[in-house]
């Protein structure tokens, strides 16, 4: 199999890479290009207007809506270059540009496409996702916070958990149930709600590494006007499953990845002439290392087969769930190999710990991969069921 690129796809991979080495904030030396983001935010905000002034803050959508009407192979080289230059992703975003932007492009009336979309584009308003519930997670149509219509508003009550950065949204994308009589995957409705309206209270929760990501929001009789329902009413569902068609971010994470092992190899070398060398105390980790190769290159093996699939038109199936399942479980093992690399330093979080501690954060952290997205056993009975034929258990 050949992966070169044609040459029309090497003259595109060259205009990014120039416009990533020209436009792009360099992150410090040891820094990932997300920490880059943290540390630089100002200069990253100037980057976004720039990626968004080129229609890259949001690659997939088509050119009329502000996009860049990019095709799949654009899309994963753009992605691949992304990673290959540490370039801050606008990840904050990725709720509004992933998944609400996609889904008023297909659902939304003109009004909202004109309302909502340029603030996404500018890179400035975050969004956040409403589906999970402490009772609707896996089975999220079960869902059961209420919307009853009310004249011209329908009237919220209930309450969403899980929800990343609903204390920084301008937004939410919000699912609810109107019909409780309904089948459950008939009787639920899309909105758009301001997150400012009164009777909406978003509680802090915090994850295991004692960041604050995600929280608790409650509903108490939160009125949203009928014109932010998404799509028709009782028909969310279909609308909450179309978003996940425009999902394409995974793709440049095989290259992430094998940057991580790389460095990882780095450090294992730069300090392998101390006596506390965790090389030398632990030949295994050379091992350990070549199987973490070995690994990164079948997540890259696996994002071109839905790459290749998306490109011609197929929509990957069990094929995605078996890369995502694959690569967030390799993200923990590489955060687990490199906690084994810093031995007793991988423990220590802060500025003066080696790296700053950024293998500390990164291990906690994988924890919630396999979590967020559809759990790893939702990707296997995915993968047993329409990939092996598989009866359902
Ligand atoms: C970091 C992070 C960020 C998130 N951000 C958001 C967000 O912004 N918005 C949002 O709406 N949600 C968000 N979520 C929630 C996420 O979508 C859910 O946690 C996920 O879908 C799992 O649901 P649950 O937590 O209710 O677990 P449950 O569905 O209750 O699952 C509990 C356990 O049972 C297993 N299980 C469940 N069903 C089956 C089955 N049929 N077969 C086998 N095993 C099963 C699961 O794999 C899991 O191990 C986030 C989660 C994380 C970790």
């Amino acid at each position: 199999m050949d992966f070169t690129d044609s040459p029309e796809e090497a003259a595109f991979r060259s205009e990014v890479r120039d416009f990533i080495l020209r436009e792009a904030p360099r992150p410090k030396p040891g820094e990932s290009g997300q920490e880059a983001l943290v540390s630089g935010w100002a200069a990253n905000q100037e980057w976004f207007k720039k990626l968004g002034a080129k229609g890259w803050i949001a690659p997939a959508w088509p050119k009329e809506y502000g996009g860049a009407s990019m095709t799949t192979v654009q899309q994963f080289i753009f992605n691949e270059e992304m990673a290959l230059q540490k370039a801050p992703r606008p990840l904050h975003m990725i709720i509004g540009l992933g998944m609400a932007g996609p889904t008023l492009i297909v659902h939304g009336t003109d009004e909202q496409k004109q309302k909502f979309l340029p603030g996404m584009l500018k890179g400035e308003d975050i969004w956040c996702q409403g589906y999970s519930e402490p009772g609707a997670g896996s089975d999220l149509a079960s869902l059961q916070t209420r919307a009853v219509r009310d004249g011209d508003d329908y009237v919220i009550n209930g309450q969403k958990i899980w929800t990343t950065l609903a204390h920084m949204a301008k937004y939410m994308i919000l699912l609810t149930r109107t019909d409780p009589d309904a089948p459950k995957h008939r009787g639920i409705t899309y909105f758009i709600l301001d997150m400012k309206s009164p009777g909406v209270e978003v509680r802090p929760l915090y994850n295991l590494g004692n960041s604050h990501e995600f929280n608790e929001v409650f509903f108490d009789n939160v009125r949203i006007p009928k014109e932010n329902v998404i799509g028709e009413e009782n028909r969310g569902w279909y609308a909450a499953v179309t978003t996940l068609d425009f999902e394409r971010s995974s793709i440049g994470s095989a290259t992430g990845m094998k940057q991580h092992v790389e460095e990882l190899v780095e450090y294992a070398t730069a300090h392998e002439a101390e006596p506390t060398s965790t090389l030398r105390t632990n030949p295994m980790l050379r091992y350990e290392l070549a199987d973490r190769m070995v690994e990164v290159e079948v997540a890259r093996m696996l994002s071109y087969r839905v790459a290749s699939m998306q490109a011609r038109g197929l929509i990957p199936n069990y094929e995605a769930s078996s890369l995502k399942l694959f690569s967030t479980e390799l993200n923990q093992r590489i955060a687990r190999t490199a906690i084994h690399i810093l031995g007793q330093y991988g423990q220590l979080r802060g500025d003066d710990a080696p790296t700053k501690g950024r293998w500390a954060a990164t291990y906690l952290r994988s924890q919630a991969y396999t979590i967020e997205g559809g759990t790893s056993e939702i990707q296997r009975n995915i993968i047993a069921q329409r990939g092996l034929g598989l009866p359902r258990d």
